[in-house]
Parts: C-alpha cells; structure tokens; sequence
C-alpha cells in the first residue's frame, strides 16, 4: 500500500465525536510508552502526523488520522499509564468500550518486544477478543532484542496472549523499519481486495 495522504482528522474525547462513515478503521492499541506514536509515525510518514502526541498518559483522546482518503488509522489511548489515576483509567476504559461498542474494526495491538506480555496486554487481548476482534499483535521496538532470540521472544508473546495457532507476532521497529513491509501486507489483507485496488494508485 503506498501512502498518498496521511491526515490527522479528528480527537474523539467522547462517543458523540466518534467517526462513523463507511470507510474501515485500523485501531491501534497498547500500553503507554510501547511505541506506538513511533510506529504510527513510521507507517504513514511524520510529516502527516506531527500532531501525534507521545507524552505518557496525556492524550486521553482517540485520533483519527484518514490514509488515502478510504481508511481510518485510529490512535487509542495508551493504557496502563500507572500516574493517571483511577478516575482517568475509568475513563479511559469508558471511552473504549464505547469506541469497540459502535463496530468491530480491525485492531493492532502492540506488545514491546523485549518486555513481553504483560499482565495488562494480556486483559487488553482478552477484552479484545471477547469484543469479536481479533487483533494482530506485533511487538515493537524489536531492534532491542538480538536477532538469535527474535523467534523464541515472538512465540513467548504468543503464548503468553494465548493466541489462536497459526497466528504469529511480527517483530515490528520503528527505528529500523524491520517488519513494517510485513505489517502492511497483513493490513493490506484485513482490508480486503475493494480497499487494496483503491490504495493502489
Ligand atoms: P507511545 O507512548 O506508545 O506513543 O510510545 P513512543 O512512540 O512515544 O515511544 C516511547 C519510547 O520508545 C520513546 O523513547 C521512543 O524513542 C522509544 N521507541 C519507540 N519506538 C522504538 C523502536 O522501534 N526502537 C527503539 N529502540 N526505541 C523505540
């Protein structure tokens, strides 16, 4: 899929400032600091998404950023964030059920590569699932992990979610762009053939 436009279009705080139109929804979630404003970043270009915001438990907001004029990448809040506070996390968890409530969008989940699941990611797999999505996971920040021990990392993280076989975790780095052509090729399928041609060009 080639990026022809990367927009930031919309921050969601609450469900009357949710998008709803026809086009399919890439929701990205993950725990605060799992690197996700990085990969955003790297999938769709820095220049389209200055307005990502990376500081740690700050944004409570979902964003949506529109790709090609025909898809919604969606920027979830981080969880997890241990100095929000439980009022905030309650919000947080209110904001989301909302958003997972209006439809089933295809989700990313990002699980840091060397840390592991943890046992938030794990609830946040859980939740998933049970909500009828099934997120691919990829595990970022791979770089920081040697190379000899990607294999076994990325099957311990698979474990740990109790993954459906068959399904793995792409090691994904913002940094070295390792596993990014492999990410897009799996977003390309869960858009399926209409979407695809119409990112062709
Ligand atoms: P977010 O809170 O999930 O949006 O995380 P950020 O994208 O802000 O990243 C959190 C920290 O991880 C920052 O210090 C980044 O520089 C670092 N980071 C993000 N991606 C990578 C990566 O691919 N490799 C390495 N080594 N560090 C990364």
């Amino acid at each position: 899929m080639r990026i022809e436009s990367g927009e930031f279009i919309r921050a969601a705080f609450s469900e009357q400032d949710f998008l709803r139109d026809a086009r399919p929804q890439i929701a990205f979630v993950g725990r605060s600091n799992v690197g996700k404003s990085s990969l955003l970043n790297r999938l769709l270009g820095r220049r389209a998404l200055a307005r990502i915001s990376s500081r740690p438990g700050r944004t409570q907001a979902i964003n949506y950023f529109l790709v090609n004029s025909n898809v919604y990448f969606v920027d979830l809040p981080g969880y997890g964030y241990a100095q929000v506070g439980k009022a905030k996390r309650q919000e947080w968890a209110r904001l989301i059920e909302r958003y997972f409530a209006q439809g089933e969008p295809q989700v990313i989940q990002l699980v840091d590569a060397k840390v592991g699941a943890t046992p938030l990611d794990i609830e946040a797999f859980e939740y998933l699932e049970a909500s009828g999505c099934a997120p691919i996971v990829v595990a970022t920040k791979s770089d920081k992990v040697p190379r000899g021990r990607h294999r076994a990392q990325m099957a311990r993280i698979a474990a740990a979610l109790e993954m459906p076989d068959g399904d793995r975790v792409i090691a994904v780095s913002a940094r070295t762009g390792e596993g990014i052509q492999e990410l897009w090729r799996r977003i390309e399928v869960a858009l399926g053939p209409e979407a695809r041609e119409r990112s062709a060009h």
